[in-house]
């Protein structure tokens, strides 16, 4: 028998997750001192979508001009680059403790200059309006069922273009391997969920979004699916 999995429960994991553990490992993954190779490998992964993304917003020339909210910001990775290049930012995420890390850092490097905002809240929550609206690396934590409610939430607070990336599935049963070795250990789990990009293309199409650029990042053991939907327009 399979047990109903809980909207509450997969998001209590995940919170815990980045609040113990998996605060530990992706904290040093998205910094730059000593990790294994794995690691680095997921460290330049991510580096190259962060920098694709952040060469699409700067070659549209506004990014001083608009809102930008970073669902998911993690030790804050985009909205420290974001804030440089003088977005202003708004930046959330479910745990506490990564939120902590990306204020830190944000005022180490930005030195009070543009300092984007910080809560810790889940990504349903998050109310207001933004130009663009941003949730990187965090669906392959949340199935499909859930995805669903999560886009069109994020679409509810997007005035203009919404950026999502996800691990892709694909029918290679290796890639599912990896991408469940990025979680090792029983007790430190959490489940990573594959999406293919037709579902995601279908959910935010039915939101009224039409996708306008398209990119994948994929390292050895990284990969990443980066769609920007822009409003459809009539
Ligand atoms: N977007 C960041 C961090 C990716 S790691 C970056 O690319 O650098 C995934 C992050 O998503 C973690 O910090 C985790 O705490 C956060 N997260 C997971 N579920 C969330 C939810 N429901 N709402 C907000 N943040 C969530």
């Amino acid at each position: 028998m399979t047990l109903t999995n809980d909207k509450t429960d997969d998001k209590t994991v995940v919170r815990d997750y980045f609040n113990a553990t998996g605060f530990d490992r992706w904290r040093r993954i998205y910094g730059d001192g000593d990790v294994n190779k794995v690691q680095l490998d997921i460290r330049k992964g991510h580096q190259k979508t962060v920098d694709t993304l952040l060469d699409w917003l700067k070659a549209d020339g506004n990014l001083k001009d608009i809102t930008c909210c970073d669902a998911g910001c993690g030790v804050g990775s985009l909205s420290i680059p974001l804030a440089q290049e003088g977005a202003k930012v708004y930046s959330s995420d479910i745990s506490a403790k990564m939120v902590e890390e990306a204020q830190k850092r944000a005022e180490e490097t930005l030195k009070g200059e543009n300092v984007p905002t910080f809560e810790v809240k889940d990504l349903e929550e998050l109310s207001g309006r933004y130009h663009t609206v941003i949730c990187l690396d965090v669906l392959i934590h949340y199935p499909k069922e859930q995805v669903e409610g999560m886009i069109q939430h994020l679409s509810s607070l997007t005035e203009s273009r919404l950026i999502l990336s996800f691990a892709p599935k694909t029918p290679c049963y290796t890639l599912l391997k990896k991408v469940g070795e990025f979680f090792p250990g029983p007790s430190k789990t959490t489940r990573a969920y594959l999406h293919r990009e037709a579902d995601i293309v279908a959910i935010l199409e039915s939101s009224g979004w039409t996708i306008e650029r398209r990119a994948m990042t994929k390292t050895q053991f990284y990969f990443s699916r980066m769609l920007e939907a822009v409003k459809t327009s009539d």
